[in-house]
């Protein structure tokens, strides 16, 4: 017997590359091209770092009072946390805890899984349709809780609130966690159903639509009762979770609602432009309604193609993972960023139709 035998030995999530090197076209995690609002910078500038000697308030007020009015909700039922990452490990620990296995799609976020088995909580993954959309009645059989993004990571898909509500309205006995990491992009928040429901825990972050993943912010709202059983396991665990930059950063960005409106809808714009670009190229994807989209070509394995645009410095996401071992992810950069992998793509699959590209064909970037 050794201590080893007594290690809570878990499989790590795996992120994506954050590359070192200079003057790569970054489109693998999903983060915004563009700035945060201005006024973050003017005010990260100013900051006086004198303050930085004491904790942060435990209960990032400053910033649970900017979501709350933003988003016309108490205070009491919003929760921050270090990213959404952290929210939902929390909401993991807090509200799945029913001894049934809990519930989420077969393609879906993969840290998901990891935590489950991190916590000891049982889980079932119920398989999308073949477009990759929810089928809701397999959310009908006994669980201890029930979880999936809106839209979905890493397909883009978006389920209707129709889709949602009636998994709420068969779950009424756990906690529903609808994950809208990315619902800025076109989709429509569950946050109206809150409402209605008291079990229903809706988390988003500030790393995609706010260009902010840097500084870590994520949150959730809910019923003032989830909040508060939240709030008692993170204070079991860390008081001081979110450092003090980003409450005074992550409130200033909320603040400015014309950039983030402006920003989103620029991601939006490029994410419809390069979607026919791509059909074009003969690429084929469910649509997306994220600020990504997951492409398979038909005639070139994703694998092939993933490799050969990370030769050319243009990295984007690969799973070698059953149903989506043939599909890449692509986040949408800016305009620029996107006409160099398309130009980049033109040549590639041009060169493959050839019989050129055997896999070891390099087309570089000019
Ligand atoms: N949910 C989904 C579906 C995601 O794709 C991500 C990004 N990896 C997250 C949550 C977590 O993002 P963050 O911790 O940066 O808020």
């Amino acid at each position: 017997m050794s201590w080893e035998d007594k290690v809570r030995k878990v499989t790590p999530y795996v992120a994506g590359e954050q590359p070192r090197k200079e003057n790569v076209i970054k489109l693998n995690t999903n983060e915004c091209p563009y700035p945060p609002a201005p006024g973050v910078a003017k005010l990260a500038a100013g900051m006086d770092c004198g303050r930085l000697r004491l904790y942060p308030d435990p209960d990032a007020s400053t910033l649970v009072n900017a979501l709350a009015e933003y988003y016309h909700v108490s205070p009491k039922q919003v929760f921050v946390g270090v990213g959404s990452d952290d929210v939902l490990s929390m909401a993991f620990l807090t509200f799945f805890n029913g001894g049934k296995p809990i519930l989420f799609p077969d393609v879906t976020y993969s840290f998901y899984d990891v935590w489950a088995d991190l916590y000891r909580i049982p889980y079932r993954t119920c398989a999308l349709d073949q477009e990759f959309h929810i089928r809701p009645e397999d959310y009908r059989q006994p669980n201890g809780g029930v979880i999936f993004p809106n839209p979905n990571a890493p397909t883009g898909v978006f389920e209707s609130l129709d889709v949602v509500e009636r998994i709420l309205r068969d779950n009424r006995d756990v906690a529903v966690i609808v994950d809208e990491a990315y619902v800025d992009f076109g989709g429509e928040s569950a946050l109206p159903l809150l409402k209605k429901y008291d079990n229903l825990l809706v988390v988003q972050t500030f790393s995609k639509s706010r260009s902010m993943a840097g500084l870590r912010i994520g949150f959730c709202i809910g019923n003032e009762k989830m909040i508060r059983y939240l709030n008692d396991v993170k204070f079991s665990v860390n008081s001081y979770t979110m450092n003090l930059p980003s409450q005074i950063l992550g409130a200033e960005a909320v603040r400015d609602d014309a950039y983030f409106k402006s920003v989103t809808a620029k991601i939006v714009a490029t994410r419809e432009r390069v979607k026919g670009e791509l059909k074009k190229l003969g690429f084929v994807f469910p649509d997306s309604k994220a600020n990504f989209i997951f492409v398979t070509h038909p005639a070139i394995p994703a694998k092939q193609i993933f490799l050969a645009l990370r030769e050319n410095d243009i990295y984007v996401r690969y799973w070698e993972r059953p149903r989506i071992a043939n599909s890449l992810r692509i986040t949408v950069g800016t305009d620029e960023q996107m006409d160099r992998l398309l130009d980049f793509l033109g040549r590639y699959v041009a060169e493959y139709g050839k019989g050129g590209a055997d896999g070891s064909l390099q087309v570089h970037n000019s």
